[in-house]
């Protein structure tokens, strides 16, 4: 498989030398800041000390403080939260947020391990931390394999380290320890309204158009949840247990609840598919929301839609991406289509520094603002330059932080 800081590489080169970003800069800004390597003991139930290795990438703070998911999760590594902290850096400059791009994680498998278990994980993870997170610092939040309950247990671990009140130093925490309404859902809305934008753009009725979605974790149930508002029907769904179909179409909610039960779609009463058999399917839309490097080279050629959408991070190789360019299939590329996520985050930081606690409506216009006005942003670049939307994404992005590197640093 590819590593992910090298198809990282090869997007940024594309959309400096088509945006001509000066060479300068975009030398110094693909290098992450800081590269933070921890290890550290854990104590286990059984009585079990076991050591544990963690990542934290800073990759830039230009536009404010380091801001990043972390990840739990038996496939991290270096290069990968190298690759997904620069994504998060030009995320949230396209989405023009005062936060900068960081990414980590522990290459371990939560699934092996209990609760308890994973309690003293994260509360291990935030003390060997902790000196270099904060409100005003780096600001982590959930990823694949953590949640608001990994958050609470590291905001209240630091909290105690720290003496302090504060609970802005992490987001993605329970409504319960100073979390946001609109904070689990809001990565799957973000994909839905990027959809709905497109399908605006392109004079597109959604209703009874067809999907299927790769993943069915926090991302993928979120935004099948929101299609299916929408008048959508889901014809396939998959996560890693395998690949299910229904000719009658899939029940999102039955999906959502038999998941949330059994931890998988494993057992789903539908037929099982191949890989292969899954990505052939003729449908509208097709959603990636489950990991990076899902679709990589000839696996695009059995792409069978009009829309694309990375609601997963780096999910779609180069390769893929010039054979869909090729088809004439439009890639809602992932910095602008799962950045809902962090653009409640947002909300959520503001929140905490303002000990403030928003409504749920009001959060979904404020993300609904933006979200359609970043894609209009994007779309419309694309079209004046004839270029990829992920290009445009890119260079957009990386304009705006040359421009805030240069007034910073008198560049
Ligand atoms: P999650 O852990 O809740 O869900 C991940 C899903 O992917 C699960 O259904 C899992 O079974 C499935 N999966 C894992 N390996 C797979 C494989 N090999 N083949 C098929 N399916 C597989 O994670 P999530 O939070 O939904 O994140 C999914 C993606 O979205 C990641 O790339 C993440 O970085 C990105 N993302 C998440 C957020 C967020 O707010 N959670 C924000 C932005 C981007």
């Amino acid at each position: 498989m590819e590593n992910l800081n090298d198809l990282c590489k090869k997007q940024h080169d594309l959309a400096v030398k088509l945006g001509n970003i000066e060479s300068n800069f975009a030398n110094i800004i693909f290098y992450p800041k800081n590269e933070i390597i921890v290890n550290f003991p854990v104590k286990l139930e059984s009585g079990k000390i076991e050591m544990f290795k963690g990542y934290r990438i800073q990759h830039s703070n230009i536009l404010g403080p380091y801001k990043g998911g972390l990840r739990f999760h038996h496939d991290v590594y270096l290069d990968e939260c190298k690759a997904l902290a620069y994504w998060m850096t030009l995320k949230c400059s396209l989405q023009s947020l005062p936060l900068g791009g960081a990414k980590g994680g522990i290459k371990f498998d939560p699934r092996l391990y209990s609760d308890e278990d994973m309690k003293r994980i994260s509360i291990g993870f935030s003390g060997a931390l902790y000196k270099y997170i904060g409100t005003d610092c780096d600001i982590p939040a959930p990823d694949v394999g953590t949640n608001s309950k990994v958050m609470d247990w590291m905001t209240a671990s630091v909290q105690r380290i720290n003496r302090t009140h504060d609970n802005g130093m992490f987001t993605g925490k329970s409504l319960e320890y100073g979390g946001s309404k609109g904070r689990s859902e809001a990565t799957g809305r973000g994909v839905g309204l990027c959809l709905q934008s497109w399908a605006d753009a392109k004079n597109v009725n959604l209703v009874d158009n067809t999907y299927i979605i790769q993943g069915f974790g926090n991302v993928g149930s979120f935004t099948a949840e929101y299609l299916d508002g929408l008048g959508m029907h889901c014809k396939g769904i998959g996560d890693h247990t395998g690949y299910y179909v229904s000719d009658s179409f899939i029940n999102v909610k039955d999906a959502i609840k038999y998941c949330a039960k059994n931890k998988s779609l494993e057992g789903f009463d539908s037929v099982k598919v191949t890989k292969k058999e899954f990505f052939s399917i003729r449908c509208n839309v097709v959603i990636l929301a489950a990991l990076e490097l899902q679709l990589c080279g000839d696996e695009a050629l059995y792409i069978n839609c009009d829309v694309l959408i990375e609601g997963a991070n780096g999910p779609t190789d180069i390769d893929a991406d010039k054979i869909l360019e090729n088809k004439g299939i439009d890639v809602i590329p992932d910095i602008l289509a799962n950045s809902g996520g962090v653009v409640v985050s947002y909300f959520e930081w503001l929140q905490n520094l303002r000990k403030e606690y928003w409504e749920l409506d009001d959060i979904r216009r404020k993300l609904y603002d933006r979200m359609t006005a970043t894609f209009k942003k994007v779309w419309e670049h694309s079209r004046e330059n004839k270029m990829a939307m992920r290009t445009s994404a890119y260079i957009l992005s990386l304009t705006n932080l040359q421009k805030n590197y240069e007034i910073k640093y008198n560049f």
